[in-house]
């Protein structure tokens, strides 16, 4: 990169949330390691980035938010844009559609979304599960209280179902276990 060009992107406020919606401005936030786009490692990482940028609005609005996990060419992960699943309310569902939005050239690696404060908010769903199984992705779930994250193994599945044994396919990457087990 052209290092004026780079700091005279720095030298620009970005303190309006509305500025997102241009291009350069965008590119700005994902150099700067934030929002769908950025950069990351491992897929881990770019899974509990996207859940727990989006945990508080999600508790916020009573909705899910939803995406998709994917590695570019080089090998370095990222998150697609957040879509939001419909108001929670009145026990009708509210689960967010995972449309593998990832761009072109990138590949597929796993689901991302949040649940609301809900009643079983702290678990994935019976549809969460199946759909990855679905797809062969794995899963990351921000769940309450802010920072709780679950992954979903679609890799351990069967060793665990066939044998009773083997690592849990569902573990807590971050945060309270609520009787869960953790992934470390
Ligand atoms: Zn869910």
């Amino acid at each position: 990169m052209d290092g004026n060009a780079e700091r005279s992107a720095r030298g620009t406020s970005d303190d309006s949330s509305c500025e997102l919606n241009y291009p350069s401005l965008r590119k700005k936030r994902e150099r700067l390691g934030q929002g769908p786009g950025a950069l990351f490692y491992s897929m881990t990482q770019a899974g509990i980035a996207a859940v727990t940028s989006l945990e508080g609005p999600s508790i916020a609005q009573n909705r899910e938010f939803g995406g998709v996990v994917y590695e570019d060419a080089n090998g370095v992960f990222s998150y697609s844009n957040p879509q939001p699943g419909a108001v929670c309310s009145g026990g009708g569902s509210c689960e967010v559609n995972f449309d593998a939005n990832n761009p072109e050239g990138t590949t597929y690696l796993a689901t991302y979304h949040t649940h609301p404060n809900t009643s079983g908010a702290q678990e994935f769903s019976a549809q969460d599960i199946n759909s990855d199984i679905d797809n062969n992705v794995f899963g990351f779930l921000g769940t309450p209280p802010k920072g709780r994250v679950l992954m979903f193994n679609p890799g351990l599945l069967v060793q665990f179902n066939t044998f009773g044994g083997g690592a849990s396919p569902i573990c807590v990457l971050q945060g309270p276990l609520l009787g869960g087990t953790s992934c470390k």
